[in-house]
């Protein structure tokens, strides 16, 4: 029987920022279905978003996500406090007609930031639970073609609400070459068609992050490969996926951008993750709302 990985070893620094109150983060993951997004937040997070029943005998199919589906789990690391919420929605290109297909999930982060908005006129803002959505992950089909016109329609819209992350899902289909060809195409694609994904921070005066944000600019979309099994790889336990011709390691940096991309979300870049909900998406939401009240 496969063994699953859990989420055990939260490094420290994680809540460097939050060691007295707890930390809030909400997740989510869009993209069409079939692209391993279910698979991907289980690696991430946790094997046990997802009850062992869920699983059949391989281990590894997760079931159809039909609905948008929220879960919390509270991770408890260092005497600290981690509830991470993760949402998975259903995968689009299942109906003929995608126009407007990005409309329940857009509604759903209004909804978060509603909720909020009345909460913060009853209590103290500093006590607040923040349900609202920090990250949006976007999965990007593996074709080496480039982005749809769903995807560059359903980012555009994404993109006003929340901090957008695209991701290149089942890297392990595609040969290193084809992947940073691939990346520069979609960038290029992202540019032309004025799409604002979530921008890591200059960090002004600070030359050893400055070069670290640079790097993951560069590392953009992030091409991740998502694997809920352990397979032996010369005598040691890896997370990966197994192939006649080797195995797709999830966490080896020269496989895969996947440790890059849960260092940045869990340890390096969730404050500003929520920073930005709350300064920029946030605001824009609660100056419409205000806008709409007054006429
Ligand atoms: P979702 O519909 O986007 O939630 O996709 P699922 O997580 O249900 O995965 C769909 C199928 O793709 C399953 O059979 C997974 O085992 C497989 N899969 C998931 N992640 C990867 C990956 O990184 N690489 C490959 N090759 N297959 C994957
Ligand atoms: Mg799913």
């Amino acid at each position: 029987a496969p063994q699953f990985v859990g989420y055990a070893n939260l490094p420290n620094q994680v809540f460097r920022k939050a060691v007295k109150r707890g930390f809030d983060f909400t997740l989510m993951v869009v993209g069409q279905s079939g692209l391993g997004k279910s698979t991907l937040i289980n690696s991430l997070f946790m094997s046990d978003i997802y009850e062992d029943s869920t699983y059949n005998g391989s281990g590894i199919r997760m079931p159809k996500t039909t609905q948008i589906r929220s879960s919390t789990v509270h991770v408890q690391e260092g005497g600290v406090h981690l509830e991470l919420t993760v949402i998975d929605t259903p995968g689009f290109g299942d109906v003929v007609d995608n126009s407007q297909c990005w409309k329940p999930i857009t509604e759903h982060v209004n909804s978060l930031f509603e909720e909020f908005l009345n909460a913060e006129s009853r209590v103290i803002r500093e006590a607040m639970e923040d349900r609202r959505v920090h990250v949006c992950l976007y999965f990007i089909a593996p074709t080496g073609h480039g982005l749809k016109q769903v995807d560059i329609e359903f980012m555009k819209e994404l993109c006003e609400k929340v901090n957008v992350i695209p991701v290149i899902a089942k890297a392990d289909t595609l040969t290193p070459e084809e992947c940073s060809r691939f990346k520069k195409t979609i960038m290029n694609e992202i540019h032309e068609n004025g799409i604002k994904i979530y921008q890591f921070p200059d960090s002004e005066g600070d030359e050893e992050e400055a070069a670290a944000n640079k790097k993951l600019r560069d590392a953009i979309p992030f091409a991740v490969v998502g694997s809920n099994t352990v397979v032996e790889v010369s005598g040691k336990k890896v997370r990966g996926r197994l192939y006649p011709w080797g195995v797709a390691e999830v966490d080896n940096l020269s496989h895969c951008d996947f440790t890059t991309l849960r260092n940045m979300l869990v340890r390096t870049h969730m404050q500003d993750l929520k920073d930005v909900t709350d300064n920029v998406h946030y605001e824009n939401y609660r100056c419409q709302k205000l806008a709409g009240f007054s006429g």
